[in-house]
């Protein structure tokens, strides 16, 4: 049952009844730090501090790489079936605790409560569905010929690092770490320092559901005082990283330092492509939420509308005033957008678009910082809608991770392409027309992880995600997600 919302109210004065976890999960406990330091979490919807939780640095590391080691140990030896018995009653432990679990990542992202319910029951979707593949990693019977035998085998590729940002914190912290179980893998998370709380209610969780002590470990902390120690640890054998191309660019260094796996989901500067024959209120639907869905503050946001030019006035006026209707407030009342995650996101976001102001860029709605109406608090960008910029404009070529959308007129389905393709970027790409020719087309063409066919977002935990081009590399979710935590082995023998 859903919590009204005015029960919802009660933890924006007191959030202790979530009994938030004080401290890192290792080796199946809540322990403070080595160090004894803690931080603080702030809720964005207000600008205020709301939990301590633990900050972790290399000694924290160090335990949890050593228990993982154990817990490897034990894990890859545990048979197929019942690790997915332990998966499935993690996803039920997950809608069990459904609306701790969104209340808690509600105040911790920003994101508005239904957004955070949809991304908890996403997660408890995600463990169901690895778990249902433990049992069914086969491998391969190779035809040598008459005295031989050969066949290979998946095995796991040992204790994995998940680097979790702040945008969806359970949802990606549940992408990673469900694959890797279901593959006899141990896992090391460390969340985002904005956000720590849902991992470490999910390594709970994954305890109570029988999973053994050090096969899952949650630090939290800082990028560079925890982040950093755990990807350089030879003890590591594969790193997972979603965040900025920069500090992805940062982790593969270390990486590479050890010949470290590693997954990266990075960046994006998605367009979705609009042609003249879209069906017209369904693509203004998709082209608002595209961008504006957790104040556009996900790696595969819409972010630039490639608009068809016989239907590019029409379509943008209707879409500035959808944008201008949008309401702001904190993410437990149910806004339609809640606030961006930090004021450094919000500044960040407000120097792009002072800059475009500079430069002579046309707002067709939004443009400036807001608070909450309700408290005049909070971190918030009003949804924002640029006009056509040119190509080579910083708001056409940069990821502003954050709710402006800059618009970017095409002549017709060709240039339409090209505007697609003109980034460094290639997460994913949305395609809105009725012509099923030109929509195959353009998504054979588009160089993206992804592309969605009249409706963006589309799909879920069986279809993979990564990036190409500056957005990454290797793929998450499916069972193509799965193969990034087993290494293959080949066995070939003489047998007379
Ligand atoms: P943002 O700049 O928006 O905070 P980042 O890409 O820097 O995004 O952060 C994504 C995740 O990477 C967070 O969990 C953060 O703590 C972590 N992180 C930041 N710097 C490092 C680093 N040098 N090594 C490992 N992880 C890091």
């Amino acid at each position: 049952m859903l919590t009204q919302p005015d029960g919802l109210l009660k933890y924006l004065t007191d959030a202790s009844s979530l009994r938030l976890p004080q401290g890192h999960f290792i080796d199946g406990e809540f322990r403070r730090s080595r160090s004894g330091r803690s931080m603080q979490s702030e809720d964005p919807g207000r600008g205020e501090a709301f939990a301590d939780f633990a900050r972790g640095d290399a000694d924290d590391i160090a335990d949890a790489v050593s228990s993982s080691r154990k817990g490897f140990a034990v894990w890859r030896r545990t048979p197929p079936a019942d690790r997915g018995r332990v998966l499935n009653r993690t996803a039920e432990l997950i809608r069990q605790n459904a609306e701790r679990l969104a209340i808690a990542e509600c105040l911790d992202s920003g994101k508005p409560i239904g957004e955070a319910r949809g991304d908890v029951s996403g997660a408890a979707r995600t463990f169901e569905y690895y778990a249902g593949a433990c049992d069914k990693l086969e491998g391969q019977v190779f035809p040598l010929p008459s005295g031989y035998v050969g066949f290979s085998q998946h095995e796991p590729v040992g204790v994995t690092a998940h680097i979790i940002p702040w945008n969806f914190p359970i949802s990606t912290a549940a992408r990673g770490m469900a694959p890797a179980l279901a593959a006899g893998c141990s896992v090391i998370a460390k969340p985002a320092e904005q956000t720590p709380f849902t991992a470490l209610l999910l390594a709970e969780l994954l305890a109570q559901a029988g999973l053994p002590a050090g096969v899952c470990n949650v630090v939290t902390g800082t990028g560079v005082e925890a982040g950093a120690p755990l990807v350089a640890h030879t003890g590591i054998d594969h790193v997972t990283f979603t965040g900025s191309v920069a500090t992805g660019a940062h982790v593969m260094r270390a990486c590479a330092e050890n010949v470290t796996r590693s997954v990266m989901e990075l960046g994006g500067k998605s367009p979705v492509v609009v042609l003249d024959d879209c069906d017209f209120d369904a693509a203004i639907a998709n082209v608002t939420g595209a961008i504006f869905e957790h104040a556009g503050q996900i790696c595969s946001a819409g972010s630039r509308l490639v608009i068809e030019a016989g239907i590019h006035d029409r379509f943008v006026e209707t879409l500035a005033k959808k944008a201008a209707a949008i309401s702001l407030g904190h993410g437990l009342r149910s806004p339609d957008m809640g606030p961006v995650n930090s004021a450094a996101q919000r500044d960040k976001i407000l120097g792009f678009l002072d800059r475009a102001r500079e430069r002579g860029a046309e707002f067709l709605a939004g443009g400036l910082a807001a608070t909450a109406a309700e408290s005049g608090k909070g971190y918030f960008i009003e949804p924002t809608i640029v006009a056509s910029r040119p190509q080579d404009d910083e708001l056409v070529q940069e990821e502003i991770f954050g709710p402006v959308l800059t618009v970017q007129k095409a002549d017709d389905a060709d240039h339409a392409l090209h505007l697609a393709n003109c980034t460094r970027f290639g997460l994913v790409a949305g395609v809105f027309t009725r012509d099923f020719s030109r929509a195959h087309q353009l998504a054979r063409d588009i160089d993206a992880g992804q592309v969605y066919i009249n409706e963006y977002f589309a799909g879920g935990i069986e279809v993979p995600f990564g990036g190409n081009k500056q957005s990454g590399f290797g793929r998450e979710k499916g069972l193509e997600g799965l193969k990034s935590y087993c290494k293959t082995k080949s066995i070939a023998a003489r047998i007379g």
